[in-house]
């Protein structure tokens, strides 16, 4: 019988996506500032002007994405989908309205459906990047995707 979930590896290196609400940008720049060292060690992308900013200021390279409210966070919740991101830095604004507030709910969403790390304020990056697990690789259960579909294309 095939197992209902697989055991999937994130790297030593992750892939991480850095995503800031516009009031939080400084913020999220400040926090890259102070931890470029280990950031330089892994792969990142991000938001297209969340990217762009970090790069500008900090001087990491950082593959950017379309802007959030123009389908950038859809595209980093495709990637989570694609096992090309696994590790998630989301500075979100609980104070204000966002236009794409289901692009970002989706983008949770699918986080936590794969297991992701998330972090949404500055408290949860800081343990998060200061976690042994991110010089190690890190193995977690995901739902069986093959199974799920064969499971459900037989019984619907
Ligand atoms: P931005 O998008 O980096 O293009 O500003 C962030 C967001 O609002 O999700």
């Amino acid at each position: 019988m095939e197992p209902d979930f697989i055991t999937l590896t994130i790297g030593k290196q992750k892939n991480i996506a850095l995503i800031a609400h516009d009031s939080k940008k400084k913020e999220l720049i400040a926090w890259c500032y102070e931890n470029q060292e280990i950031l330089k060690q892994h792969f990142l992308c991000g938001t297209g002007t969340t990217s762009r900013m970090i790069t500008e200021q900090t001087g990491l390279p950082v593959r950017g994405y379309n802007s959030g409210p123009l389908g950038g966070d859809q595209q980093i919740g495709a990637k989570i989908v694609e096992g090309k991101v696994d590790f998630v830095v989301f500075f979100s604004d609980p104070l204000a309205a966002q236009p794409h507030d289901p692009d970002v709910k989706a983008l949770l969403r699918i986080a936590q459906v794969y297991d992701i790390p998330i972090a949404n304020n500055k408290a949860t990056a800081d343990f998060m990047l200061t976690s042994s697990f991110m010089k190690e690789e890190y193995e977690h259960k995901i739902i069986n995707f093959n199974k799920n579909i064969k499971d459900r294309a037989n019984h619907l």
